[in-house]
């Protein structure tokens, strides 16, 4: 098989100070580091990386099975590097493969095919593009877009830098990174759907959803975050933006699978039709008047599940507001006792908060 390689030489002052805590922070995840006579190995997946100190210089070895995954490793790399280096800004320069790719290979130029709204407050885009086939997988179900500027009069797309990192024309005004679930895909006609929420308080993604015109270009950069895991019962619970992620799973489920799913939306005129298998109990809870993000209903009803205890193999997964988010996480773990593999819990926004922020410490 095929093997992608790149190495840098990057002179670091403390390379100790450096090259550990980077792989003590690999290990975080998922990573297994060995260490022999001052040489690091991290190896994650198929991939791998060696650190080795020759006089003032660090070598980094990056091998990877493809050109993706090399790309990837670079970029943790390089970001790492200069996180744990503090303000010493090393120079890193890649060889070997990849040293000629022009734009990320995660990254697309999509076209506005079509646009109409499914609820009053759920507007679908389809977007069309090359290679839409890179989305069809269960296992990572969003992606970025990418919001122009709005001081730009044309959009700027990114570039790969020699250090592996991400690189924009104008860094000043780089885009604004919003994530969205694929909802559909039709790969005969080269196309995929995002459902946005028109949400009041409209940031980027929402105003993006609300301006769009068909034949508008839209970078995205995916796919990408965690996905379904096969289970003999499912609980799947989330808000509005949540909903197109649930509504995809709950449509790829087999036939005979078994589970609750809990959608919150505004009120029953946001209730849509989701293709759901018999043994799938789905019910919709509305906020009827109550603002996005400020309610329990969620958190609530997984309260009163009650969860098999025949031994199923069970899998929740729920997306919605931070505060939600943290209720049903702290619940999942401490009051059901659910493992790392048995549940996926996710912020997708937070109140008050732009979605670069989700994750920030209140
Ligand atoms: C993995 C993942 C997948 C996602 N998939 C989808 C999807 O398919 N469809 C979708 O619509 N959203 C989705 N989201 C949520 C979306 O990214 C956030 O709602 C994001 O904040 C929207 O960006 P914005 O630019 O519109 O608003 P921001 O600039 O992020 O925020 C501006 C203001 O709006 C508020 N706000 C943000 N979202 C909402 C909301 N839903 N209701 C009320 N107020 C809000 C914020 O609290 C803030 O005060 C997803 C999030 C994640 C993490």
């Amino acid at each position: 098989m095929k093997e992608f390689v790149a190495r840098a030489h990057i002179a670091l002052a403390d390379p100790k100070a450096v090259i550990g805590p980077l792989c003590e922070h690999m290990v975080e995840h998922g990573a297994e580091v060995e260490e022999h006579g001052g040489v690091h190995v991290v190896r994650h997946g198929g991939a791998h990386v060696r650190f080795v100190q020759e006089g003032g210089s660090t070598t980094v070895d990056a091998r990877a099975a493809s050109l993706e995954e090399l790309y990837y490793l670079r970029m943790m790399v390089a970001s790492h590097i200069l996180e744990f280096a503090g303000g010493q800004n090393p120079a890193i320069e890649w060889s070997g493969d990849g040293g000629d790719l022009q734009r990320p290979p995660n990254f697309r130029i999509l076209q506005v095919a079509g646009i109409r709204d499914v609820t009053p407050r759920m507007r679908r885009i389809t977007l069309s593009g090359e290679d839409i086939a890179r989305f069809a997988t269960l296992s990572a179900l969003h992606l970025n877009i990418l919001v122009q500027h709005p001081d730009l009069p044309e959009p700027q797309w990114p570039t790969v830098g020699a250090n592996g990192l991400i690189r924009w024309p104008d860094p000043q005004r780089r885009p604004f990174f919003r994530k969205y679930t694929v909802r559909s895909l039709d790969l005969a006609a080269g196309t995929l759907d995002i459902d946005f929420v028109l949400h009041d308080d409209a940031g980027p993604g929402s105003a993006f959803a609300e301006t769009a015109r068909p034949g508008d270009r839209i970078g995205v950069v995916g796919p990408g975050g965690g996905g379904l895991v096969e289970a003999d019962w499912y609980l799947f619970a989330g808000d509005e933006t949540a909903l197109p992620a649930i509504a995809r799973m709950l449509e790829q489920l087999p036939e005979g699978a078994r589970g609750r799913a809990l959608i919150e939306v505004a009120d029953a005129g946001e209730i849509q039709p989701i293709d759901c298998k018999a043994g799938i109990v789905l019910d919709w809870l509305c906020r009827d008047g109550a603002a996005a993000g400020t309610t329990r209903l969620l958190a609530d009803a997984i309260r009163d599940t009650p969860f098999p205890e025949d031994g199923s193999k069970i899998f929740a997964w729920a997306g919605c507001e931070f505060e939600a988010f943290r209720a049903i996480r702290s619940h999942l773990r401490q009051e059901r006792g659910l493992g790392k593999e048995e549940h996926l819990v996710v912020a997708y926004w937070r109140l008050g908060r732009g979605g670069d922020e989700v994750g920030a410490e209140a």
